[in-house]
């Protein structure tokens, strides 16, 4: 491991500029992904940016019936036991408490959370992919068991994050500073396919920073939840995971959205599917019909057609547990 100066900036304002100015710096939260990789070798920074320092990014502000505001460096324990996000915002509470381990929670950010590396072992490991910048995606023709389904070309890593999947169901914005203000994108648009750049998973550039994360309250009378599907039980990443915010009303789906974890280079949404869930009677043979039209233009690899049936069970799965 290369040795690294440790920066304690105090404002965003400085945090962004010793981003800019400081050759191969990192930001630094929870420091459970950035130490690992660090350590591992994937990534040697000359500089790392601590943002603990700053006040105000572990707030949390709820304005009733608007939105609530979580700052980056709230930890998942305290999302996961908040009373506000597990009444309205269930969701969200059910993916932070889903994440790794107690002690996991206890240290990681949220921001850190929606920022993190893939997992994909060819990435993590001895190989100069081309996410390291190589000009090969491993996992195309070697194992691909747990890599994408939908979205990959040129490189098919899996999004790891939970809450990032839940707040993408939320409709949640994501404020980022950059250039000395804050500015609002939406999370499908913070998070990009390797279409686009296959060496990052977000729009954030050097010297940028998440801020904080801004959901609108769901409708009255919505639900909402999280379901994992994990090969172990407890301490492990999603397989596949869906979440969903559902309102009904008179046997019907009156509004809802889906979000998709595990299945694609970024959390992944269907706006038709979106869509077609206005109206939706909640008879489950209705809904078992409608799960088995999704993820028809799938492209699974070798091993992983099994994500298909599994992504459609678990939506099935969500949709009558939020409508009975
Ligand atoms: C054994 C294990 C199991 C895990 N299981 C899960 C799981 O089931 N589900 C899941 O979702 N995750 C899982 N994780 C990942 C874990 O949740 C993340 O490591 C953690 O959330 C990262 O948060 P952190 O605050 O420690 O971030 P850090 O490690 O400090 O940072 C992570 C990355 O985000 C960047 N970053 C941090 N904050 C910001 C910011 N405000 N703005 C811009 N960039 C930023 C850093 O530069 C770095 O690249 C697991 C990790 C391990 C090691």
């Amino acid at each position: 491991m290369n040795s690294f100066k440790y920066l304690q900036p105090k404002s965003l304002q400085d945090a962004g500029s010793l981003m800019q100015q400081n050759k191969n710096a990192l930001l630094f939260a929870g420091g459970t992904d950035a130490l690992g990789l660090i350590k591992n070798n994937i990534i040697s920074p000359e500089n790392l940016v601590n943002l603990k320092q700053i006040k105000g990014l572990n707030e949390i502000k709820y304005t009733p019936g608007k939105e609530i505001k979580i700052g980056a460096l709230v930890n998942l324990v305290d999302i996961a036991a908040h009373p506000v996000i597990t009444e309205k915002f269930t969701v969200l509470a059910e993916a932070a408490n889903s994440i790794a381990s107690p002690q996991f929670r206890n240290v990681a950010t949220i921001g850190g959370n929606i920022c993190q590396r893939p997992r994909c072992f060819y990435f993590r490991g001895d190989f100069h992919c081309i996410r390291k910048g190589g000009d090969l995606c491993y996992a195309a023709a070697g194992e691909n068991k747990y890599h994408c389904i939908v979205g990959g070309d040129p490189c098919y890593i899996i999004h790891p994050s939970d809450s990032a999947v839940a707040l993408l169901a939320l409709d949640a914005k994501f404020s980022i500073y950059s250039d000395k203000k804050l500015k609002l994108v939406s999370a499908w648009d913070f998070f990009i396919l390797p279409s686009v750049d296959p060496t990052r998973e977000n729009i954030l550039k050097p010297g940028e920073i998440l801020e904080s994360v801004v959901i609108p309250e769901p409708d009255k009378g919505s639900k909402s939840r999280y379901i994992k599907f994990m090969e172990r039980e407890v301490f492990d990443f999603a397989v596949v995971s869906v979440a969903a915010v559902v309102k009904k009303s008179e046997g019907k789906i009156a509004k809802g959205s889906i979000a998709f974890g595990g299945v694609a280079p970024k959390p992944w949404h269907i706006d038709a599917l979106n869509k077609s869930l206005t109206g939706l009677s909640t008879e489950e043979e209705n809904i078992t019909e409608f799960s088995k039209k999704t993820f028809t233009d799938a492209s699974p690899l070798e091993k992983n057609g099994y994500k298909i049936p599994l992504v459609r069970n678990l939506l099935k799965r969500i949709l009558i547990d939020l409508t009975v």
